[in-house]
């Protein structure tokens, strides 16, 4: 869990400065998107399942952040959307 947090904070980083430094990052950015809110969703999944059937009650604030997590993968461009715009620029298509 903690190296792929770590690994989702590391592509995001990575994208921020090629676009400091003036870069299109739009496949990259779509990358950095998807892989961490997708990450998100594995491991709030993983945590809830540590606690076990408390965790998925709302006794314990591990299944808001699952809520959470999985509520990144809809909104701000869903996963979907977010492999469609890396297709798209990895063929060449400007749509
Ligand atoms: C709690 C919450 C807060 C929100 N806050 C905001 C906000 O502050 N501002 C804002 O503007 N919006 C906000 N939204 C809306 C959010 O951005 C949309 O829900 C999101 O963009 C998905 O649109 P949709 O729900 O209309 O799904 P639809 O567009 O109907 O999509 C349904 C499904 O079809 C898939 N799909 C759609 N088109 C394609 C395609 N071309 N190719 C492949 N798959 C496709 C989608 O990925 C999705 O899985 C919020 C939503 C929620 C739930």
């Amino acid at each position: 869990m903690a190296a792929e947090i770590e690994a989702a904070r590391a592509l995001t980083w990575q994208v921020a400065q090629a676009m400091d430094d003036g870069h299109n990052v739009e496949r990259e950015a779509a990358m950095a998107k998807l892989f961490a809110t997708e990450m998100a969703v594995r491991v709030t999944g993983d945590a809830m399942q540590i606690h076990g059937g408390n965790g998925y009650t709302t006794e314990r604030s591990v299944e808001r952040y699952w809520r959470d997590a999985r509520l990144t993968t809809i909104f701000e461009g869903t996963s979907e959307i977010q492999r469609r715009t890396i297709s798209d620029r990895m063929l060449g298509r400007t749509s």
